[in-house]
Protein backbone atom coordinates (compact mmCIF):
# COMPACT_ATOMS: atom_id res chain seq x y z
CA UNK A 1 0.00 0.00 0.00
CA UNK A 2 2.36 3.01 -1.57
CA UNK A 3 -0.52 5.05 -0.15
CA UNK A 4 -0.58 4.24 3.37
CA UNK A 5 3.41 4.99 3.39
CA UNK A 6 2.98 8.39 1.77
CA UNK A 7 -0.21 9.63 3.71
CA UNK A 8 1.79 8.83 6.65
CA UNK A 9 4.39 11.34 6.39
CA UNK A 10 2.20 13.67 4.91
CA UNK A 11 0.20 13.50 8.01
CA UNK A 12 3.20 13.62 10.34
CA UNK A 13 4.63 16.61 8.43
CA UNK A 14 1.11 18.51 9.03
CA UNK A 15 1.26 17.56 13.04
CA UNK A 16 4.44 19.07 12.85
CA UNK A 17 4.03 22.20 11.58
CA UNK A 18 0.37 22.27 12.94
CA UNK A 19 1.80 21.91 16.75
CA UNK A 20 4.60 24.73 15.50
CA UNK A 21 2.64 26.98 15.30
CA UNK A 22 0.36 26.06 18.25
CA UNK A 23 -2.55 24.70 16.62
CA UNK A 24 -5.46 22.96 18.62
CA UNK A 25 -7.02 21.53 15.37
CA UNK A 26 -6.15 20.96 11.34
CA UNK A 27 -8.76 22.23 9.29
CA UNK A 28 -7.42 21.50 5.69
CA UNK A 29 -4.80 20.28 3.85
CA UNK A 30 -3.76 20.75 0.65
CA UNK A 31 -2.36 18.38 -1.55
CA UNK A 32 -0.52 18.19 -5.08
CA UNK A 33 -0.07 15.14 -6.16
CA UNK A 34 2.12 14.34 -9.60
CA UNK A 35 0.20 11.89 -11.58
CA UNK A 36 3.59 9.97 -12.24
CA UNK A 37 3.38 9.14 -8.09
CA UNK A 38 0.46 6.82 -9.04
CA UNK A 39 -1.18 7.68 -6.39
CA UNK A 40 -4.82 7.07 -6.01
CA UNK A 41 -6.98 9.67 -4.73
CA UNK A 42 -9.37 7.74 -3.08
CA UNK A 43 -6.97 5.55 -1.18
CA UNK A 44 -5.37 8.62 0.12
CA UNK A 45 -8.04 9.70 1.74
CA UNK A 46 -8.75 6.63 3.11
CA UNK A 47 -5.37 6.02 4.23
CA UNK A 48 -6.00 10.05 5.81
CA UNK A 49 -8.68 8.99 7.76
CA UNK A 50 -7.17 6.09 9.73
CA UNK A 51 -3.90 7.49 9.97
CA UNK A 52 -4.84 10.87 11.14
CA UNK A 53 -7.65 9.30 13.44
CA UNK A 54 -7.33 10.49 17.11
CA UNK A 55 -4.57 13.06 16.04
CA UNK A 56 -5.49 17.25 15.65
CA UNK A 57 -5.91 16.65 12.07
CA UNK A 58 -9.37 14.34 12.32
CA UNK A 59 -12.22 15.07 10.72
CA UNK A 60 -9.56 17.93 8.30
CA UNK A 61 -10.62 18.70 4.71
CA UNK A 62 -8.38 16.71 1.95
CA UNK A 63 -7.97 18.60 -1.14
CA UNK A 64 -5.95 16.61 -3.64
CA UNK A 65 -4.62 18.46 -6.61
CA UNK A 66 -3.38 16.32 -9.68
CA UNK A 67 -0.20 17.84 -11.40
CA UNK A 68 0.21 16.59 -15.01
CA UNK A 69 3.84 15.30 -15.63
CA UNK A 70 6.15 18.04 -16.68
CA UNK A 71 9.53 17.28 -18.79
CA UNK A 72 12.72 18.43 -20.25
CA UNK A 73 13.68 16.44 -23.20
CA UNK A 74 17.37 15.87 -23.21
CA UNK A 75 17.46 15.32 -26.98
CA UNK A 76 15.71 18.60 -28.34
CA UNK A 77 15.36 20.93 -25.61
CA UNK A 78 11.61 20.50 -25.33
CA UNK A 79 10.21 21.82 -21.78
CA UNK A 80 6.69 21.04 -21.36
CA UNK A 81 4.10 18.02 -21.12
CA UNK A 82 5.55 14.92 -21.53
CA UNK A 83 3.63 12.14 -23.50
CA UNK A 84 2.62 9.11 -20.23
CA UNK A 85 2.63 5.93 -22.49
CA UNK A 86 2.19 3.01 -19.53
CA UNK A 87 -1.11 1.47 -17.69
CA UNK A 88 -2.59 3.63 -15.22
CA UNK A 89 -0.61 1.67 -12.47
CA UNK A 90 3.06 1.25 -13.05
CA UNK A 91 5.47 -0.31 -11.10
CA UNK A 92 7.57 1.37 -8.59
CA UNK A 93 11.27 1.13 -9.60
CA UNK A 94 10.89 0.61 -13.72
CA UNK A 95 11.73 3.46 -15.39
CA UNK A 96 8.46 5.69 -17.11
CA UNK A 97 7.57 5.66 -20.18
CA UNK A 98 7.12 8.99 -20.77
CA UNK A 99 8.38 10.55 -24.36
CA UNK A 100 9.02 13.90 -25.32
CA UNK A 101 5.61 16.25 -26.41
CA UNK A 102 7.75 17.53 -29.41
CA UNK A 103 10.45 15.03 -30.40
CA UNK A 104 8.66 11.68 -29.45
CA UNK A 105 12.07 10.61 -27.51
CA UNK A 106 12.04 9.10 -24.46
CA UNK A 107 15.67 10.77 -22.80
CA UNK A 108 13.27 13.29 -20.58
CA UNK A 109 14.19 14.67 -17.16
CA UNK A 110 10.99 15.11 -15.38
CA UNK A 111 10.72 18.18 -13.62
CA UNK A 112 7.10 17.74 -12.46
CA UNK A 113 4.64 15.38 -11.61
CA UNK A 114 6.60 12.52 -9.79
CA UNK A 115 5.59 14.02 -6.20
CA UNK A 116 3.50 14.59 -3.53
CA UNK A 117 3.52 18.16 -1.89
CA UNK A 118 1.63 19.87 0.67
CA UNK A 119 0.49 22.88 -0.80
CA UNK A 120 -0.81 24.45 2.43
CA UNK A 121 -2.59 23.57 5.38
CA UNK A 122 -5.22 25.65 7.32
CA UNK A 123 -5.29 25.32 11.22
CA UNK A 124 -7.22 26.54 14.47
CA UNK A 125 -5.46 28.05 16.92
CA UNK A 126 -7.59 28.34 20.09
CA UNK A 127 -5.12 30.54 21.97
CA UNK A 128 -3.55 34.18 20.63
CA UNK A 129 0.18 32.26 21.43
CA UNK A 130 1.52 29.62 20.35
CA UNK A 131 4.18 27.80 22.13
CA UNK A 132 6.94 29.17 20.30
CA UNK A 133 5.77 32.50 19.61
CA UNK A 134 6.71 35.15 22.87
CA UNK A 135 4.12 36.82 24.37
CA UNK A 136 3.65 40.10 22.73
CA UNK A 137 1.27 41.66 25.30
CA UNK A 138 -1.28 40.00 28.16
CA UNK A 139 -4.04 41.68 26.80
CA UNK A 140 -5.04 39.00 24.31
CA UNK A 141 -5.05 36.02 27.08
CA UNK A 142 -8.41 35.17 28.46
ZN1 LIG B 1 12.35 16.13 -27.55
Amino acid sequence: MHEFSTMYSIVQTVLEAAKERGADKVLEINLEVGRLTFLNPEQLEFAFKVISEGTIAEGAKLKIRSVEPKVRCLKCGYIGSGIYEGPEYHTLGLPLPVKCGRCGSMKVEFLEGRECKIKNISIWVKRECSLKAKPKNKEHEP
